[in-house]
């Protein structure tokens, strides 16, 4: 009897299955949508390609796992390469259990149609305990969906299950030395949670299964569930009759009425009924698109102007986040500054310096770079960036780690002006900025001359990775060429605010 109060001989573990097969993931993926489910099955050349920032996510999920193991130390991994060492993993793990052995990693299980894998199965006292690790830093409603599903597969195949547990990362842990497993994790149990769903899962599986035996994909318009709870991979070929730009950009508007919209058939910002309720921002973009008019509030932005103390200092930031904090006194998933690029100009009109840092392979890559930041960027003038709650957040994160450096950051935090607010405000808005005040947008619609397109790094994501890449690369040419890269990527965000100033002027 296990704690849900059902009792299950073992079965067969190799009933082939007549109906549809359905994993773990495809039960999430049909529990989002069905018609999402059934392309993946049915239509896979219809998805999007994997973007290198969801490949990172997903080798970021099976790093942690993998740390995750050490959790539960002396296991037997059951896993094969996907997909051909599918069964094998599922052959493996029967083996594994029938021997009596009490840690299983990457336990690959299956009944009738379903079949999923188990991060770490562990058997304690006769009883089974499932733990799920995910990368993530709470508990979200879909784990909970993942976990039942699990212990559907689990329980009808007769395993007695006594717990099931979240493992996730706790974003409080502060790395001191050594990384200490137990602290780096949260451990918590879901099990009353999955088994209140149990009917759930089962309706929603025969739901699946059904609409997997029909001959064409289920008829779902796109929705808001085509992002909640993940990106579906069939955006592509779904939303293909959206155009790049439509209602769906308009600035801060609720998902809500973007589909009310859709929903009434308006995809064009410049079909959008004057009377239709918007904010003073999403007027102003709608306004704008259907006159094909510039708005700017000359007398505004001279006053943002004039405020200005020179010398100023453009100064731009890049970071990483590592989920396993690779620095003392860094927690999970921290911004981590590794670059920056400083221009500097002394007086309106006057000659442009520039500085720049990019840390090296090895070391706490904070340290020399505040230490060299806090020599180039004086005690006087402004230090203008883009979006200040980035640059004044990563800031307070490193006086909180090393207070020896707090006068000179407070002095920094105390001189930031942010060059977004004009954007932010709409106190200059073209329609080429299509609804965003990103600088990426911003840049080419003020100066058309200067563009991210031909650069090999060209957004923030990109060099992130870049970064994370190079700490285990051993080609010396690689990265060089990383290296050269990211400066030239960095080194055009500052100067893209010099060149946004000077429209401005
Ligand atoms: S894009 Fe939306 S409608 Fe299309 S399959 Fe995905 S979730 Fe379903």
């Amino acid at each position: 009897m296990d704690r849900s109060g059902q009792k299950r001989p073992l079965e067969n573990l190799f009933n082939m299955p007549k109906k549809p097969v359905i994993s773990k993931s495809s039960f999430i993926k049909g529990k989002q949508c069905l018609k999402s489910l059934y392309l993946q099955k049915k239509n896979p050349e219809l998805q999007d390609p994997i973007s290198e920032s969801q490949q990172a996510i997903f080798d970021c999920g099976q790093n942690v796992g993998e740390l995750a193991q050490q959790l539960f130390p002396g296991g037997v991994m059951a896993a094969f390469d996907l997909p051909e060492g599918f069964m094998k993993s599922i052959h493996k793990t029967r083996e594994l259990i029938e021997q009596g052995n009490s840690i299983i990693y990457e336990a690959g299980l299956m009944h009738e149609n379903t079949h999923c894998f188990v991060d770490i199965l562990v058997k304690k006292n006769g009883k089974w305990f499932i733990y799920e690790v995910k990368s993530s830093t709470g508990i979200k409603d879909v784990y909970i969906y993942d976990a039942a599903f699990q212990y559907y597969v689990l329980s009808n195949l007769g395993l007695e299950i006594e717990d099931i547990s979240i493992v996730y990362i706790n974003n409080q842990y502060i790395r001191q030395g050594n990384i200490d497993i137990n602290q780096l994790f949260n451990i918590e149990s879901v099990f009353d949670r999955i088994i209140e769903i149990q009917a759930t899962v089962k309706n929603l599986l025969s739901n699946q299964v059904e609409a997997l035996q029909k001959p064409d994909a289920p008829n779902i318009d796109i929705g808001k569930h085509c992002s909640d709870p993940y990106d579906c991979n069939f955006k592509g070929h779904c939303w293909k009759d959206v155009p790049d730009y439509s209602v769906f950009n308009i600035s801060r508007l609720r998902a809500e009425k973007k589909f009310d919209l859709y929903n009434d058939g308006i995809l064009n910002t410049t079909d959008v009924p004057d009377e239709y309720p918007l904010n003073t921002n999403q007027l102003l973009q709608v306004h704008a698109d259907k006159t094909g008019e510039a708005i700017i509030n000359k007398p505004a932005i001279r006053e943002f102007v004039n405020k200005l103390n020179y010398p100023l200092y453009f100064l731009d930031f890049e970071t990483f986040n590592p989920a396993v904090p690779l620095y003392d006194y860094s927690k999970p998933y921290q911004q981590i500054v590794f670059q920056y690029s400083l221009h500097l100009l002394d007086k309106p009109g006057g000659q442009l310096q520039h500085k720049e840092f990019l840390a090296g392979t090895k070391g706490d890559p904070r340290i020399p770079m505040i230490e060299q930041l806090i020599k180039e960027i004086g005690r006087h003038g402004d230090i203008v960036v883009y979006n200040r709650g980035f640059e004044t957040a990563r800031l307070n994160e490193i006086e909180a780690s090393f207070p020896k450096y707090q006068t000179a950051i407070e002095n920094m935090i105390s001189r930031i002006v942010d060059l977004m607010i004009p954007f932010q405000q709409k106190l200059y808005y073209t329609p080429e900025m299509k609804g965003s005040y990103s600088i990426k947008k911003v840049l080419p619609a003020l100066v058309p001359a200067f563009t991210y397109d031909d650069l090999e790094i060209n957004n923030g994501g990109n060099a992130s990775l870049a970064f994370a890449n190079m700490l285990n690369e051993t080609d010396q040419q690689q990265i060089n060429k990383t290296r050269k890269n990211l400066l030239e990527y960095c080194k055009l965000d500052t100067l893209a605010m010099v060149e946004i100033l000077r429209v401005l002027e």
